[in-house]
């Protein structure tokens, strides 16, 4: 299975020793990622207090950083607006039950895309690829992403990229280990650095070494499908049941 790997959660003040140390595990596999950058973070939680440190300050402006990392082909995503969850919802693919969008009015998701959009463009950066916070979006925040020229989501479970209801979704592993078992398809790990131990770097190291691991560059090369109806129920069953797994362990 070709592999290939999302990092979510990407600000000024995320935690940039983890950043770094995990960059260079990527680097020496020649893996360039796709990276979701919030475009006004507000989440608290992302604020891992390492921004004062040694790392922060040889990063230098996060803005220019970003745009010398899309010059060596890394792939950028708009990972939500603020990254606030004010909804309890978990939408069509109802991984988490919160969101930042899904259960909002159209026009209030269109506004906040719009302005999450233009503060990514006042930076020099241009997607038309929505990573959404807690993976939760309804048909509105589709209809939104679409008005304002976003094609492509980095979500949904299968083993190829497929259409659905006018985007190209491009899927994200399910079940990490038996993901790669399988010999043919395509899958995305989830990396979130800032929460990384030790033992997750080594984990991660050994996947790498063992996989062949393609650039997200490449993913987006695939040709995509398009999605039958059932194929999406089972999907949404699927997110359902890993919901339920995850608050079981
Ligand atoms: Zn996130």
């Amino acid at each position: 299975m070709k592999t290939t790997v999302r990092m979510d959660d990407i600000t000024p003040d995320m935690d940039w020793e983890k950043f770094l140390e995990f960059k260079a595990l990527l680097d020496k596999h020649r893996i360039r990622p796709l990276i979701g950058v919030v475009p006004d973070n507000r989440d608290e939680n992302l604020n891992r207090g390492a921004n004062k440190g040694k790392e922060r300050e040889k990063i230098g402006d996060f803005w220019e950083y970003i745009r010398a990392l899309q010059n060596e082909g890394w792939v950028i995503a708009m990972h939500g607006f603020r990254h606030v969850y004010t909804q309890k919802r978990g939408g069509m693919f109802p991984l988490n039950h919160f969101s930042e969008f899904a259960g909002l009015a159209y026009g209030q998701q269109l506004a906040m895309l719009e302005e999450g959009k233009a503060i990514l463009e006042s930076h020099g950066i241009k997607t038309d690829i929505f990573m959404a916070p807690a993976h939760s979006y309804d048909r509105n925040t589709l209809k939104a992403l679409q008005k304002l020229g976003f094609t492509k989501m980095t979500d949904g479970f299968g083993s190829r990229p497929y259409v659905w209801k006018g985007m190209r979704f491009y899927p994200i592993s399910f079940r990490l280990e038996s993901s790669l078992k399988k010999k043919n398809g395509m899958t995305t790990i989830v990396i979130h650095t800032n929460t990384m131990g030790r033992k997750d770097m080594e984990k991660y190291g050994a996947i790498f070494e063992k996989n062949q691991m393609i650039s997200y560059g490449d993913y987006l090369k695939e040709g995509a499908a398009k999605r039958s109806l059932p194929c999406q129920w089972a999907e949404y069953c699927m997110a359902t049941a890993k919901h339920i797994l995850v608050k079981m362990m």
